[in-house]
């Protein structure tokens, strides 16, 4: 039989794949495409607002096959799993699984003429076989996340980045150890004055009734923190956001929560033990500082690998993160197959105010750009420049109930400190501002809060707008920096 052939052929059902998908349909209705993928359900974004030029909040949902089929009839739908792909006969051999247990696996293969790779990333876990260490990436993993927590008092969690901030935030009635490598929390995101206004915003204590639980939590004496131990409390509302933990029950066997941070260290030496009257497993942790304790079970949370395993045995040129390395049109070595979102790694060169992190926000704008650079091609019109928003990193958040944006080289790094300059406001209970000055030009900012500052900046990163003269007041709350530069920029 000979196999179909498909003007393209999306691997993941993730938001690169989706919005691969989506972008190619809007600019060609008639082109034929197929979507392989590995879950029944696949990823989308909703709710989309513009927050600037570039800069866009959003809300992730899940579709199921029968929404994304009505969504997008055309479109070939398979779940299952791409295997292994034929470069030379365009070939993609998948395995379908079966929609009922009589039914067999059975192995096809597809023809494309323009392959795009969206396969996402793979949790990095520490101990991966103990059944009682656990990373959190999908909605099976939640699953699990789920049981293990209702029966649980004490549970560790490594990491620091936005997953293990929302999972502390998230949940209760069990004490947590959170083990972080660095000397404050959330470092992925955040400077040290950020990570400790959080804190501070986390201790207040809100009025009834706005109180949603109480969490008291444990500074170490080798904490370089210096927030004291107090009674914390979690703003209340519901968290925007990463969905995982949205209409979770994360509760855990205890009644209170003390949350017990770890600065500065790592895992020196995890261990299994099983009572056998029980058989209930435990874990006993050493970590470098020399602290030693016993608890349920491990939130590994250190980040994901790109998934690259579906280019096994191929001669794919690969990044510095071994993700599968691309070029501004997203192509990557192999001639006809394109990659985006998590599973790869961009090869150009990176523009000034712009930082490749694993996120929603990139993934989404990957698909739309290799959307763009496959019809391109398939109409054999020229290759497309690089689309602007690689130009500013922006990224918008919440944490700890907080609204967080990111923007441009938010964390300044590479640049000379000499001829940088630190423009900083903060209210207490508020907000907390950072901006990042390069010779006089706005290069990064973090921003928490409801500053009204983020188109502003965005437009001053991208336009390199000499602020000399205006620095003094830029971040003057009796100055209306908006009005000011849109009245400059009419004349
Ligand atoms: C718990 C959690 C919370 C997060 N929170 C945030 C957040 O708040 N903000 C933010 O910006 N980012 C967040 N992220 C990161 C964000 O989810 C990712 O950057 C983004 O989803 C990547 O999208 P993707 O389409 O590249 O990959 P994925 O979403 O990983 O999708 C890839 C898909 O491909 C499928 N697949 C893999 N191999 C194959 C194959 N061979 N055949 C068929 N299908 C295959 C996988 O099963 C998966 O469904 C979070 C991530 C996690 C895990």
């Amino acid at each position: 039989m000979t196999a179909i052939q498909y003007d393209v052929i999306v691997i993941g059902g993730g938001i690169a794949g989706v919005t691969c998908v989506e972008s190619l349909l809007l600019l060609n209705p008639n082109i034929s495409v197929a979507l392989i993928s590995c879950t029944p359900c696949v990823k989308c974004t909703t709710n989309i607002v513009a927050l600037g030029h570039l800069m866009e909040k959003f809300d992730v949902i899940e579709q199921d096959e029968s929404e994304f089929i009505q969504r997008f009839p055309t479109v070939k739908f398979i779940h299952g799993e791409a295997v292994r792909f034929y470069s030379e006969k365009h070939e993609v051999e998948y395995r379908r699984v079966p929609s009922s247990p009589d039914e067999s696996v059975d192995v096809s293969t597809m023809v494309y003429k323009k392959l795009c790779v969206c396969t996402g990333g793979e949790p990095n876990v520490v101990a991966p076989n103990l059944d009682s260490v656990i990373s959190i990436r999908d909605t099976d993993s939640v699953q699990i996340l789920q049981e293990k927590l209702r029966k649980a008092k004490h549970v560790a969690v490594l990491g620091n980045g936005g997953i293990a901030n929302e999972f502390i935030c998230e949940v209760e009635d069990c004490d947590v150890t959170w083990i972080i490598k660095d000397n404050f929390i959330n470092s992925a995101f955040l400077d040290p004055g950020a990570s400790e206004f959080l804190i501070n915003q986390i201790k207040t204590v809100k009025p009834k009734g706005e109180q949603k639980y109480l969490k008291r939590w444990q500074y170490e004496s080798n904490s370089k923190s210096s927030v004291d131990a107090t009674k914390l409390e979690e703003k209340t509302g519901p968290a925007l956001g990463p969905d995982w933990h949205k209409n979770l029950d994360l509760k855990g066997l205890g009644s209170k929560e003390n949350v017990n941070i770890q600065y500065s260290t790592t895992i020196q030496s995890i261990e299994e033990t099983s009572d056998s009257s029980s058989n209930k497993k435990e874990l006993k942790i050493v970590l470098t500082n020399g602290h030693e304790f016993g608890c349920d079970f491990l939130v590994s949370a250190t980040g994901v690998n790109p998934a690259t395993g579906f280019f096994e045995g191929q001669k794919v040129k690969l990044g510095e993160d071994s993700g599968i390395e691309v070029n501004e049109s997203f192509e990557t070595s192999i001639a006809d197959v394109y990659a985006a979102g998590d599973c790869c790694t961009p090869g150009w060169e990176i523009a000034p105010h712009w930082v490749h992190m694993r996120l929603w926000t990139q993934a989404k704008q990957m698909g739309t750009c290799v959307a763009r650079s496959i019809t391109a091609c398939l109409q054999n019109e020229p290759k497309l420049p690089l689309d602007i928003c690689f130009e500013v990193f922006t990224h918008v958040t919440t944490f700890f109930g907080y609204k967080v944006i990111m923007l441009g080289n938010f964390n300044a790094k590479g640049l000379d400190k000499n001829k940088c300059e630190i423009l900083f406001r903060c209210t207490k209970n508020m907000e907390y501002i950072k901006v990042i000055l390069h010779e006089d030009k706005l290069c990064g900012a973090i921003l928490i809060g409801e500053t009204d500052y983020e188109e502003t900046f965005e437009n001053l990163i991208l336009n390199q707008f000499d602020l000399g003269f205006i620095k003094d007041g830029l971040l003057d709350p009796d100055v209306d920096i908006e009005d000011y530069f849109d009245y400059l920029f009419s004349c």
